[in-house]
């Protein structure tokens, strides 16, 4: 089947059969909502298909040799670059494209170059720019950021009156990513025209974000900067690959380099007394190092051809994708709390005169007093709900500082908190490109109003202080999880289980750690976790994993005995502990598994290269960090929990949830979500209310609850049989992963979707509560020395505020 083409709303340039060509172009978008363009467009599927019968059919040889096979490379890799001209009206006399792996390396060739002039180079950057040309800000011994069109202008023009003449680059972006702001070629011309009064003054122009969604027009070579840079995966989705290109009365500056490598050489003596001779037949030939990327080549002319079927033009795309993000843009900034307050702070709105703005839609989201929500947060419920946002700034250092307002100190600040990219100092940036469609457009406002936006009028009562209370309830499971993200293993009603300092024995002490990264893995990353079953025989002292995710008859099972160290090796890994301080990635030392049947045990089961690793006996000393909670008490001590000893679920709350999301099923637009079982919480200890008739049950009563005793029944040990006190450290902080179904690893979108809506405050989720066993330290040993306790199942529990 032919691929069909874009049918043009004649007043708003909508794509009025997107939705058509979506479901044969796109199968890859079913049932998403996919917004993060400035990220990677996506690829049709008639341009896989082109190219794959292209490779399949025909014979491609590595270029530049004689064989049909070559001279059929050559011969495309050729075509393909007039192709690309053509895309950008440039004119092959006047302008030469240079291949490269994507835009920053095409930036890299031009920094490289002015690097090796005798005196360097004046280099001058707008404020606006991707760090990809900030970087080369480095390279330079003069460089210069320039803020506004007057400082661009001023800068451009001191270099007629310096003694010292060095060239001078100015690089700026087409559009800015961040705000969407576009600069056009006006300082590109302004530098042309100094340059014919033989100032030695060049352009680098950065069209990555630009070219996505708009035409690049280089057909007037007086405005044309001297070099441009683009990532074609971002126009086309595929291939990655990108170009420089550059106008040839500008190229010697790049060709003066030093360096030689691969195909830009005719002939060389490597010893005695060396020299070589440069290929001096065109510009790309001596910027082109070593083998080109021609395969990627051949598969960009299937996409400059098909992006034409489909689309016509760039202007058309323009067209579509300014009137989607015009859409966007007027619903967000017009959307209100109740009390009237705007939902988002909108950013980039203003333009200086003459300047024309890309569908770039950028804001932070603001709650009814007029607080920041947190951008994490908001990812976290979007995952859920299959909306593919880009949230982050600092791409776009100049432009996230300048609309937030930061000032370099409170960017170290940030820093040293440990924000990267992600953190404070983010936006969410949503780019419609070609494929989007309105509903893209009305499923992300649906999204906000549902989450984000409070219509209540009024401010609600504080609640007033509660008054202390006793609560009875009993346990009504135990549950550990000894290899950190793979399946519960329940203790069996009859047990009566030892808790220490580190919480229920044997939890969370062993994890999966990547080979490679020696990163611990998560189930939010792995769902598949889920379904590695381990079991702890206390008898036998062993711990047993089995599954069944290769499809055998039977499953599949491993046994390790728990005193058996002898292939154990010590490793310093990383571990995820979703701290808000630090973005991924606590170093701990533990012990890895090296045996090859273990390593092969479970690189197979999820086809991941990993092992298994174990918390050391002795020696280290982690300590509980509950987010959204200041530093906890400081003695306590845990293993390979993320936050705290033990996680506490209460039946009652359990209950609520559920009956909050049957009544959203049924009152609600939305996708209706299933209740879920209080397996979804990870929870080590599940506590059921003793009700007498009439009674009705306390949900949520664990978020007043400053301690909890439970009474063991040491009939069956005959050991300390009294009671146990816990202290509750606070609130469990929840994320997406309480959607992977622990029975069959597929993701659902409750209960995050109702907790969201239910048990959100200061912008976080929360379920659950921390607990730690009153005054157990964190001994050396690994079951926390100290303190102890027993628990088990049908033991009473009081619960105190
Ligand atoms: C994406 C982007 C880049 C970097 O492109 P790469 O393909 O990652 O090298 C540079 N500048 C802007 C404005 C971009 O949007």
């Amino acid at each position: 089947m032919a691929p069909s083409r874009v049918e043009i709303d004649p007043i708003t340039g909508y794509f009025n059969n997107i939705d058509s060509i979506r479901a044969s172009e796109y199968p890859q978008l079913t049932d998403l909502t996919y917004l993060d363009h400035s990220g990677t467009t996506l690829y049709a599927k008639s341009l896989i298909e082109a190219f794959s019968k292209d490779l399949t059919t025909n014979l491609f040889g590595n270029p530049h040799s004689a064989s049909g096979s070559s001279q059929l490379s050559t011969q495309r890799v050729d075509d393909a670059r007039l192709e690309v001209l053509r895309f950008l009206k440039a004119d092959p006399d006047v302008f030469d494209v240079v291949f490269t792996a994507n835009a920053t390396t095409a930036i890299k060739i031009v920094a490289d170059a002015f690097r090796e002039q005798p005196g360097g180079f004046q280099y001058g950057y707008h404020v606006d720019s991707h760090t990809s040309l900030i970087g080369v800000r480095e390279l330079s011994p003069r460089a210069e950021c320039l803020t506004s069109h007057d400082a661009v202008e001023s800068w451009l023009k001191q270099g007629s009156s310096e003694v010292v003449q060095q060239p001078q680059l100015l690089a700026y972006p087409g559009q800015s990513n961040m705000t969407g702001r576009r600069y056009g070629f006006r300082w590109a011309e302004m530098s042309n025209e100094l340059r014919s009064t033989g100032q030695q003054c060049y352009t680098l122009f950065d069209a990555a974000a630009l070219a996505s969604t708009a035409p690049i027009d280089l057909s007037n070579p007086q405005i044309a900067p001297s070099f441009t840079a683009l990532s074609f995966y971002k126009i086309f989705g595929f291939p990655d690959l990108g170009a420089l290109i550059v106008k040839k009365d500008a190229g010697r500056i790049l060709t003066q380099r030093r360096y030689f490598g691969g195909g830009t050489v005719e002939a060389v003596a490597v010893s005695g007394k060396t020299w070589h001779e440069v290929r001096d037949t065109s510009i790309h030939a001596q910027l082109e190092d070593g083998t080109l990327p021609f395969h990627n080549i051949i598969a960009l002319q299937h996409a400059l051809r098909l992006h034409r079927t489909l689309y016509k033009s760039m202007t058309d795309i323009s067209r579509h994708c300014e009137h989607l993000a015009n859409m966007l843009r007027k619903q967000l900034t017009e959307m209100r709390h109740g009390v009237g307050r705007p939902v988002c702070q909108m950013y980039g709105m203003e333009r200086e005169a003459g300047e024309d703005a890309g569908p770039v839609v950028s804001f932070n989201l603001l709650d009814r007093h007029g607080e920041y929500v947190s951008n994490a947060e908001v990812e976290k419920l979007a995952i859920v709900k299959k909306i593919h946002l880009r949230t982050g700034g600092l791409c776009n250092p100049g432009g996230t500082v300048t609309a937030l307002g930061l000032t370099p100190n409170d960017l170290r600040r940030n820093y040293q908190a440990g924000y990267r990219c992600g953190g404070l100092g983010d936006i969410i940036n949503g780019k419609p490109p070609g494929q989007s469609d309105l509903k893209d457009v009305e499923t992300f406002i649906a999204f906000i109003r549902e989450y984000y936006c409070d219509t209540s009028p009024h401010s609600p009562p504080c609640n007033p202080t509660p008054k202390p209370k006793k609560h009875t309830f009993t346990i009504e499971s135990l549950t550990i999880f000894p290899i950190k993200s793979c399946a519960a293993f329940p203790i069996p009603s009859y047990a009566n289980w030892q808790v220490g300092a580190r919480g229920l024995l044997h939890d969370r002490e062993w994890c999966l750690v990547h080979l490679g990264t020696h990163q611990a893995l998560s189930q939010k990353k792995y769902p598949k976790m889920a379904l590695l079953r381990p079991t702890i025989d206390l008898h036998q002292q062993t711990l047993t994993i089995t599954h069944n995710l290769n499809g055998q008859s039977r499953p599949q099972a491993l046994t390790i005995a728990l005193g058996d160290n002898s292939n154990l090796l010590s490793i310093d890994s990383t571990i995820c502990t979703r701290k808000p301080t630090s973005v991924c990635g606590e170093p701990v030392s533990i012990e890895h598994y090296t045996a090859p049947h273990i390593t092969e045990f479970f690189s197979s089961a999820l086809n991941v290269p990993c092992t298994l690793a174990r918390f050391p006996h002795s020696g280290v000393l982690r300590k509980p960090q509950i987010r959204g909670l200041p530093d906890v008490n400081t003695d306590r001590a845990i293993a390979l929990a993320n936050e705290s000893p033990i996680l506490l679920v209460s039946r009652s709350s359990v209950n609520r949830l559920n009956e909050d999301i049957k009544a959203r099923i049924a009152s609600s637009t939305i996708k209706p979500g299933k209740a879920v079982p209080a397996e979804a919480f990870r929870g080590n200890i599940v506590i059921a209310e003793t009700l007498v008739r009439g009674q009705k049950e306390h949900p949520y009563a664990e978020d007043d609850w400053t301690t909890i005793s439970i009474f063991n029944d040491a009939s069956s040990t005959g050991e300390n049989g009294d009671k146990t006190q816990f202290d509750v450290l606070g609130p469990c902080q929840r994320c997406q992963m309480v959607c992977i179904d622990q029975t069959d690893a597929t993701r659902r979108q409750e209960p995050f979707s109702t907790l969201a809506k239910t048990r959100r405050r200061e912008g976080k989720v929360w379920f659950g509560a921390h607990l730690a066993l009153v005054g157990g330290r964190g001994g050396d040993e690994l079951d926390g020395g100290g303190e102890k306790g027993w628990v088990k199942v049908g033991d009473r529990v009081e619960c105190y505020s």
